[in-house]
């Protein structure tokens, strides 16, 4: 039987097993960590995440989607906390689109079991890979425990140790002409979990992504199935008046939520006794290319580490496993023909959704609050309403559709100066009826042009 070596069982490994496996290929999977079903050890970054279409497409291809929907929380849009306390909603798409708020722990644990249960995968943890012999396919191996060094010889490695691959780091990096870049922004972010009312009900609406636009940084919050919500407040590490550096003390940590989030202070006057249960974690953007050397790729994070104001990471990821999927009924094991047209078609949309990560983040932490791009939002959507054919706004071209990245990239820009050109040419303003707008669509879109 074929042998495949992956590295790391987070989300896209685990994932990449399963499609291995049907594939026909006997697995050997292996993960750093222990065995996360087994002992309560943190997910890591983020307890919940958002999944959109691409998500849901990989994770049906494989027969784990209905068992995920079951405890994922439809999220249709996003409720807006203005600082007087006041709150607006603004839908994500139409006939009831939504994106999904999931566990992570949980996603990664049913793509284990379905890895395992396949018969064709050997899972192995506490098994940190220190380096690949790229020539030979050998990984190497330290057991965390008990410091065993160990190797396995496979047809094909896969690399999906995440934004900090060890793969990419100790292996493709020495190599020649092998370009990279690791950017940290200027902003961290720290978890809060927003606890049930005392009967399990939920604090805040379920249904939607709640975020807290301050300007120069926010706060956001997710559903989880038992009733809490995790919320996440990015901000900058220093230089702001509001960073995490000016939070020292107890007082800080209070005077900042009652100044800046008074109504989540009001449902969580507790927040500074619980401020230190998460770690302030800091985000990069990593670029990298090739993403492959002979038999050796990398895939998700490991290829294409992302910011997380997309909720895109882990769905690019498992676009990649769906494409490369894709790729292997074309080329079958020829891994050449299949790694050069994978990097080939992945890295512009690896770049892309990195573009698109950073420039939603200038859009939900300041833009949601102005009055111009609700009003360019609400245009947007009446016309993809009236005319879903002609147009698609740029999130649901992200969230709801798997048109490349890089398209919907370019795609939404050439959109976003037509839109404003089209607002502008037909005097359209916040205060006018619905229906005189339908009737400029109309007059405007009958004829499929906008301006
Ligand atoms: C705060 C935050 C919020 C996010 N929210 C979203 C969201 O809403 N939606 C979304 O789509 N994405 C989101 N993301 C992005 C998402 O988390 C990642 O894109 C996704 O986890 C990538 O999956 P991966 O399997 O490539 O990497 P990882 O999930 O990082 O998994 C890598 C695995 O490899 C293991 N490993 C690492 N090094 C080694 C080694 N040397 N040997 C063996 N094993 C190793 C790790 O332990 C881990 O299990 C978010 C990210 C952050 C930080």
């Amino acid at each position: 039987m074929k042998q495949a070596t992956i590295i790391g069982s987070g989300l896209v490994g685990s994932l990449w097993a399963i499609y291995l496996n049907k594939a026909g290929y006997k697995v050997n999977l292996l993960e750093r960590r222990p065995d996360m079903r087994k002992n309560p050890i943190s997910a890591g970054k983020s307890i919940n995440l958002a999944i959109s279409y691409r998500g849901w497409k990989a994770l049906d291809s494989i027969g784990a989607g209905d068992i995920i929907r079951k405890s994922a929380i439809p999220m249709y849009g996003r409720t807006v906390h203005h600082p007087d306390g006041t709150c607006s909603f603004q839908t994500y798409g139409i006939n009831n689109q939504a994106i999904y708020s999931v566990s992570r722990g949980e996603i990664n644990s049913v793509l284990m079991d379905l890895a395992e249960s396949s018969g064709n995968t050997e899972l192995y943890f506490d098994s940190y890979c220190t380096g690949i012999d790229m020539n030979k396919n050998i990984a190497y191996f330290e057991h965390n425990n008990n410091g065993v060094k160990f190797d396995i010889k496979s047809d094909v490695i896969f690399a999906t140790d995440g934004a900090f691959s060890s793969v990419r780091y100790n292996s493709m990096q020495k190599m020649d002409r092998f370009s990279y870049s690791q950017n940290y922004i200027d902003d961290g972010y720290k978890e809060i979990i927003l606890p049930a009312n005392a009967d399990g009900s939920y604090k805040l609406d379920k249904n939607s992504l709640h975020i807290w636009p301050r300007g120069r940084f926010m706060l956001i919050a997710l559903p989880n199935p038992e009733g809490s919500f995790t919320c996440t407040l990015f901000m900058p590490f220093e230089g702001h008046k509001y960073c995490f550096n000016n939070l020292k003390t107890k007082h800080d940590v209070i005077a900042l939520f009652r100044e800046m989030f008074s109504d989540f202070y009001d449902l969580m006057p507790e927040i500074a006794e619980t401020w230190d249960e998460h770690p302030i974690s800091s985000l990069a953007i990593i670029r990298c290319f090739p993403w492959h050397f002979n038999q050796t790729v990398l895939m998700g994070d490991a290829a294409h580490a992302t910011v997380p104001f997309y909720g895109q990471g882990m769905n690019a990821g498992f676009e990649d496993c769906t494409v490369l999927f894709g790729l292997m009924e074309k080329f079958g094991d020829d891994w050449k023909a299949c790694f050069e047209a994978y990097e080939k078609l992945r890295k512009p949309n690896g770049d892309a959704v990195q573009d698109l990560s950073l420039q939603n983040y200038l859009i939900m932490r300041d833009k949601v609050n102005d009055p111009n791009f609700i009003l360019q939002q609400k245009v947007e959507k009446r016309i993809h309403e009236l005319y879903p054919d002609l147009y698609l706004p740029l999130y649901s071209m992200v969230s709801f559709s798997d048109i490349e990245y890089h398209t919907a990239l370019e795609q939404g820009k050439k959109q976003d100066a037509e839109m404003k050109s089209f607002i502008e040419k037909h005097q359209i303003t916040a205060s006018m009826k619905d229906e005189q707008i339908d009737k400029i669509i109309h007059k405007a879109l009958g004829k499929e042009i906008l301006v």
